[in-house]
C-alpha cells in the first residue's frame, strides 16, 4: 500500500471542520444543534458581488487568467490598501489565492526547513503551527496573553527570535481570541525585527475591517523599514462573507514574489475566473453590507460577552475585533474539549476548545458569534442550564 512521506505524520488540521461535520450530522438526526463553531460569516454575500460573478461566466470569462490574478483585481487591491492604509502596495507583487488560507501554506512552505524556527501566534489560527510542522522547521509559539488582552507582545515575540528565525507570524485582529494588538506594540516590535534583517514576517490581517468601539487596525504594510521582508495576507472570506468563493490575496515583497507566483502556476495555475470578477465588484462597489455586517458582529458581541459573564465560573474579556469571543472556562472546573464536546452532544451547541488552537488555549472555548441574536441567547441559555445540572 503506497503511504506519503512521513512529514505527512506531521501535518495538523482544523478541528471546526470536525465540530462542522458533527454538528451537521447530529442536526441530519433531528436534533437542534447551533453552531457558535465554524469562523464563516451567516450572512450571504451580497447581491451585486453574486452578479458579478453570474455575468463574468456570461461575458465568457471561463479561462484561465494570469496566475497571479487579472489585473484589474490587483490594481483594486493595490488601491484598496492605498485607501486603507494610506500605503499602495505594486500591483505586480500581488498574487491571488484560492482562499487567505493558501498564503500561509505557500509563506510556511517557502520559508521553513529543518534547521530553522518559525514563529507563530499561541492560541492561534491551527494551520500555522501544522504547516510549520509539515516543514520540519521548529515551531516557536509566540504566547497570547488574556491580561494582555489577547493582544501580542512585541518583547515577548523579539525574546523568542534569534538568528535562526526564518518567519515570523502575526494575526490581528486575531483568531480565536479577538484581540487587537495596539499600534504602540507594533511599532515596538517593528523596531525590534531591525535586529534580524533575515527573518520575514507573514501579518494575517484577513481580519482587518472587523473592528469595534475605538479599537484601530495597524498594517504592516505601513511601516517602510520591513516592507522588503513582509508578507500581507488578506482576503475576501471574512469582509465580504465569501468564505466558499475560495478567495484570498497577498503582497509578496520583491525577493519572494517570483517564489509565490511559480508556486501558484505548479499548484492551481490561477483563481477560478468568476471568482476574480466577483472580488473585483466586492472590493469596487458599494461597502454599506460590510458595514451593516459590522454593525450587527458588534451587537452580537455585547450579547455574548454579557451573557458568558454571568454564566457561571466563566469570565470573558470584551474582543475588540473578528468575530471571536474567547472566554475563560476554568472557573467551571470542566477540561476545554470536554466541556466543548460535551456541550455539543448533550446541549447542541458547537464551540471550540481552546486546546484547538494551541497548549495555551486550554482553560479557554472559542465562541463564533456569527450566528443570530436569537440563536445566540438560546445557546448561553443551553450552556446556563448544562453548567448549573453537569459536573466534570
Ligand atoms: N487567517 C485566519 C486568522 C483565519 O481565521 C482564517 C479562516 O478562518 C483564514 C486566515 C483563512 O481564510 P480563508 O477562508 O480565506 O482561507
Amino acid at each position: 500500500m503506497p503511504t506519503p512521506i512521513a512529514a505527512f505524520d506531521r501535518i495538523g488540521e482544523e478541528n471546526a471542520f470536525a465540530v462542522l461535520a458533527r454538528a451537521t450530522e447530529l442536526a441530519a438526526q433531528g436534533k437542534s444543534i447551533i453552531n457558535l463553531g465554524i469562523g464563516q460569516p451567516d450572512f450571504k454575500t451580497p447581491d451585486h458581488i453574486v452578479e458579478a460573478a453570474v455575468k463574468a461566466l456570461r461575458d465568457g470569462h471561463h479561462g484561465y487568467t494570469p496566475a497571479t490574478g487579472i489585473l484589474p483585481l490587483r490594481e483594486a487591491i493595490a488601491a484598496d490598501l492605498l485607501a486603507r492604509t494610506s500605503v499602495e502596495p505594486r500591483a505586480d507583487r500581488i498574487v491571488v489565492v484560492p482562499g487567505g488560507k493558501v498564503t500561509m501554506f505557500m509563506a510556511i512552505l517557502m520559508m521553513g526547513e529543518p534547521g530553522v524556527d518559525i514563529l507563530y501566534p499561541d492560541p492561534g489560527f491551527p494551520i500555522y503551527r501544522s504547516m510549520i510542522e509539515f516543514t520540519g522547521a521548529r515551531p516557536v509559539p509566540i504566547p497570547i496573553r488574556e491580561e494582555n488582552d489577547f493582544a501580542f507582545s512585541a518583547e515577548e515575540t523579539l525574546s523568542l527570535m534569534s538568528d535562526r528565525t526564518r518567519l515570523v507570524i502575526l494575526n490581528s485582529p486575531a483568531n480565536p481570541t479577538g484581540g487587537v494588538t495596539p499600534k504602540a506594540e507594533i511599532d515596538a516590535l517593528v523596531a525590534g525585527l531591525a535586529a534580524y534583517p533575515k527573518a520575514a514576517i507573514l501579518s494575517d490581517e484577513i481580519y482587518g475591517r472587523i473592528l469595534y468601539g475605538d479599537a484601530e487596525h495597524v498594517s504592516l504594510l505601513t511601516y517602510p523599514e520591513i516592507a522588503d521582508r513582509l508578507i500581507l495576507l488578506d482576503g475576501w472570506s471574512k469582509t465580504y462573507a465569501m468564505t466558499g468563493w475560495r478567495l484570498g490575496y497577498a503582497v509578496w515583497p520583491d525577493g519572494l514574489f517570483e517564489a509565490a507566483r511559480k508556486l501558484a502556476v505548479n499548484a492551481w495555475s490561477c483563481v477560478n475566473a468568476s471568482a476574480q470578477h466577483a472580488g473585483l465588484a466586492a472590493l469596487t462597489g458599494p461597502q454599506d453590507a460590510v458595514d451593516d455586517m459590522v454593525a450587527a458582529f458588534d451587537r452580537r458581541r455585547s450579547l455574548v460577552v454579557d451573557g458568558l459573564n454571568r454564566l457561571p465560573g466563566v469570565t470573558c474579556r470584551t474582543p475588540n475585533g473578528a468575530f471571536y469571543a474567547f472566554p475563560n472556562i476554568s472557573g467551571t472546573g470542566f477540561k476545554a474539549k470536554d466541556l466543548a464536546s460535551r456541550l455539543l452532544e448533550g446541549a447542541g451547541v458547537a464551540l471550540i476548545g481552546g486546546p484547538d488552537f494551541g497548549i495555551l488555549g486550554e482553560g479557554y472555548v472559542r465562541v463564533s458569534y456569527a450566528a443570530s441574536e436569537a440563536e445566540i441567547e438560546e445557546a448561553l441559555a443551553r450552556i446556563g442550564r448544562f453548567l448549573e445540572t453537569e459536573t466534570p
